[in-house]
Order: structure tokens, then sequence, then C-alpha cells
């Protein structure tokens, strides 16, 4: 999972330090790297790129002081290559028609494919990210003017890509076909933005214009904003449930629809699923099932309490993960109240179960507070399958819900009573549509499988 952001400004005003806050932003989606390109006034792509969090890898104050007005910027959650520098983005490369800048949120499913094509015609890559490949193919057609050789590569990508990129001189925004990830258009004066989630929209006071829509371009000039079509013909829509049940800021709205409220209806339809019978109260996992949590809670008529507590000043490197660490467990995250869950019967949510490991080491941490009962409530479908859109999760055999069925599974993280949400119950909540969004990793309905890609071609 990675975030994008982007920003321009007609008249000429520094944009820099927004990108900078928009990112900040954006964090909850990638804290491995982080980077800002801009364009010069010589007409070149400068960029500062560093690992971890954006805090620390950037310099507000040097960046509010430089003059740029057309910015991208990202932040990077490893999937597709590994995590070294050389995978920071934006990627930047200079063409015979200028310099272009990329920032992808997504991963593309054909990206080897073409990688092998575009090497066997000479192309030399510098890093091993999908995301390159988009700018071998614009920099393979230099009889085109760039924008129409950026249109045209995008009709050979298959899979998510939430693109923000400095091309022609241009901010230009584009939602893949399938609208995988999400991606809103802002604009507070003069100024233009884009990002993966409008929360960031909020925290630089532009206002929400709309969705980017799936298959568009939008292109950010001199001229005003234009919009252009990706000439494919999509026959379903994807958008990633996933955002709603874990990824996106419960204060982002995505097509129109409140990750919050959505998150809290997931969980009034699990309680719906059958009542816990005996429950002294809900809580949600930090900071995870919160919402949820309060869902199933009200539509329980149970209480909702907190139960454990999250030092929230934990941050990704802070603590080094020594043996003594891991002996340690979560407990440097996480820590349960004991008054409040002694002798007491609980119903705990969180999101998901991916690997099952924190759910089963959060289930014996409240029972060593002295739970009498902990009946696990899950806000989403079993996690059965990979996803190849952007989301690092496992391989099958990973996968806890994978590996055994719904009760073996409940017995194997320590649960009294286990139970998820249906697939249906997702789709409703979410309430855009079955056809309008992507589940494979719960149905394994990829969307390769659907007769709706075509073949790699140069
Ligand atoms: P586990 O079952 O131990 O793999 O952890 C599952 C928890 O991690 C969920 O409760 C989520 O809060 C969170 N989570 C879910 N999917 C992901 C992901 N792809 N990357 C990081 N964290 C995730
Ligand atoms: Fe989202 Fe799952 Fe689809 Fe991946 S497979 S895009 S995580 S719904």
């Amino acid at each position: 999972m990675c975030g994008v952001f982007g920003a321009y400004s007609p008249k000429g005003n520094a944009v820099l330090e927004e990108v900078y806050l928009g990112l900040y932003a954006l964090q909850h989606r990638g804290q491995e790297s982080t980077g800002i390109a801009w364009l010069g006034e010589n007409g070149r792509i400068a960029s500062i790129r560093g690992n971890g969090l954006v805090h620390a890898a950037l310099d507000q104050g040097e960046l509010a002081l430089l003059p740029a007005s057309c910015a991208i910027g990202h932040v990077r959650y490893s999937t597709s290559g590994g995590s070294d520098l050389g995978n920071a983005q934006p990627l930047i490369s200079t063409t015979s028609r200028g310099s272009v800048a990329v920032a992808h949120n997504g991963n593309l499913t054909n990206a080897e494919g073409l990688k092998t094509l575009l090497e066997s015609r000479g192309a030399i890559f510098q890093s091993t990210t999908d995301t390159e490949v988009i700018l071998h193919l614009v920099a393979h057609q230099p009889h085109k003017r760039p924008i129409d050789a950026l249109v045209d590569s995008l009709t050979r990508l298959v899979g998510a890509y939430s693109l923000t990129l400095i091309i022609d001189g241009r901010l230009v925004a584009v939602r893949d076909p399938w609208g995988f990830r999400p991606l809103v258009l802002g604009r507070r004066e003069d100024v233009w933005y884009v990002s993966s989630e409008s929360c960031a929209l909020d925290l630089v006071g532009a206002t929400t214009i709309r969705d980017i829509e799936p298959g568009e371009v939008v292109v950010l000039g001199p001229e005003g904003p234009r919009s252009l079509r990706i000439p494919l013909d999509a026959k379903t829509r994807r958008l990633c449930s996933f955002e709603f049940v874990y990824f996106a800021r419960p204060d982002s709205v995505i097509e129109g629809k409140s990750v919050y409220e959505v998150r809290k209806e997931l969980g009034r339809r699990l309680a719906r699923r059958g009542p816990c019978t005996g429950a002294d109260f809900v809580s949600g996992m930090p900071d995870s099932g919160t919402i949820a949590a309060m869902g199933y809670a009200q539509e329980s008529n149970l209480s909702h309490e907190l139960s454990v507590v999250r030092n929230r000043y934990v941050g990704r490197t802070f603590i080094e993960p020594t043996q003594r660490v891991r002996e340690l467990g979560v407990r440097i995250k996480l820590n349960p109240i004991t008054r409040v869950l002694s002798g007491k019967s609980v119903v705990v949510v969180d999101d998901s179960i991916v690997r099952g490991t924190t759910c089963q080491r959060m289930i014996a941490m409240i029972k060593s507070a002295g739970a009498s009962a902990v009946h696990m409530r899950v806000s989403s479908p079993p996690v059965r399958f990979p996803c190849y859109y952007g989301i690092d999760t496992p391989t099958r055999v990973e996968l806890a819900a994978a590996r055994m069925n719904i009760q073996q599974l409940g017995k194997e993280v320590g649960a009294d009573s286990l139970e998820y949400l249906s697939e249906e119950d997702l789709v409703e909540a979410i309430g855009l549509g079955e056809s309008a969004v992507c589940t494979a990793c719960f149905s394994g309905k990829y969307l390769e499988e659907g007769g709706d890609v075509q073949d790699v071609t140069l």
C-alpha cells in the first residue's frame, strides 16, 4: 500500500510545503520511504527522497523555501520491489521530450511481461519496482507528445494504478480503468490538489472536488484542467474493499462513502450475524477494530469499553527487534487494563485476520489480564487469497484462514468463539454494488480471470 499526492498552482505559488503536509496525512498508507519531486524553473525535475517517516526523511523548512509550483509526492509501503532507497518514489526519467516523474499507488499485474518486452528492446531498468515500466513505456514513444505517449502507455497496463505525474510541465493524475485504488481531486484558491485520500485535502485546507474516475487522466496545466480517458473498456469496477475495512483513514470519503460510516456499519452487521450471549461488553482492537466495535456495541446493546491501550508514540523504528524484545511480544505497543477485563466475558472486534499472529497474542494478553472469555469477531470475511493489487499480503500458505476452517482457527488463536462477516455484508455495507468493488482476497475472484484484460504488447 502506498499514498500519492500532488499540487499545482497555475499562478506560480509555492506548493512544496503543502505536498509535505499532504504526505504527512497519508503516512498510514506507507512508512517505509517517502519522496517529493517538483518542476524547477529550468523545466527540469528535482527531487528528494528518503527512508522512513515523512517528518524524518524530509525537511519541511527547506521545502517551504523552494519556489516550485508543480509537485508530486509519495509514501511507500513496499509490495513490488525491495525496500532499498532505489525503489523510493517518485521515480524520475529524462526522455528526449523532457523529464517525467511518477508516483504510484497500486501494483501492476503484467509488469514482468512488459519488463521482458522492454528489455528485449534495449531498456535498462534502474529499480526493481513495477512503476518503472510506465516510464519506459513513455520513453519508447519519442515521436508522440508526452501526454499522448502516456495515455497510450496506460492502455498496456493491467492491475492497480493510481498515479500522480509531472509530465510535459504539467501535473497529471491517473486512475486505472478498474478504479482499484482511490484518488481524489481538490482545490484551494488557485491551487489544484490530487490525493490518495480526502483526509489529506482536509489537512491542506482544500475542498474535495470529486473522485478521479476509473480510467480517467486529469491534466492540470496553464490551459486549465482537462479530462482525458484511457481508451480501454473495463467491464467491471474494482475499488478495493479492504480500503474500507482497514487501509484508508476513517476521516476519508471514497466514492462518496465515508470510511467511518462503512466501518461502523460493518460492526453493526457483524452483530446481526448472531448475538453473543453472556458477553459483558465489546472492545475493539486498538486502533484497527475500534470503529467496527462501536457499531457492534450499538447494535447489540452492549457497552463499548477500552480494554487495551496502545502506546501511540511507538514508531516502526524506535525499538530494535532484539530477542528480548521479541519475547516481550506486542506489549511494547499494547497493554491490557486489568481492572476492566478481570472476570469479564468480552467480545473483541478486529478488522481482519491475516496471519493470525496479532489476534492470537491479543487474546492471550486479554486472558492474562483476567478475562473469563474472549469472543473474537472480525469485521471482514476470511482473508483466504493473496492480493496482487498493491497490498502486502502473504502467500496463501501463510494466510491463517486459508490453512484452516473457522472452527480450527478459533481454537488456534485461543478464542472461545470466532465469527466473521460475510462477503455479502461487506459489499452491502460499502453500498456501491457487487460489480463496483474488488473482493479477490476474500473470494479468489481476480480481475485477470474475468476476461477483462488484454495480452501484453508494445
Ligand atoms: P495478522 O493476522 O497477525 O497478520 O495481523 C492482522 C492485523 O494486521 C489486522 O488486524 C490489521 O489491523 C492489520 N493488517 C491487515 N492487513 C494488513 C496488511 N496488508 N499489512 C499490514 N497490516 C495489516
Ligand atoms: Fe483490495 Fe483484497 Fe482486492 Fe487486494 S485483493 S485490491 S486487498 S480487495
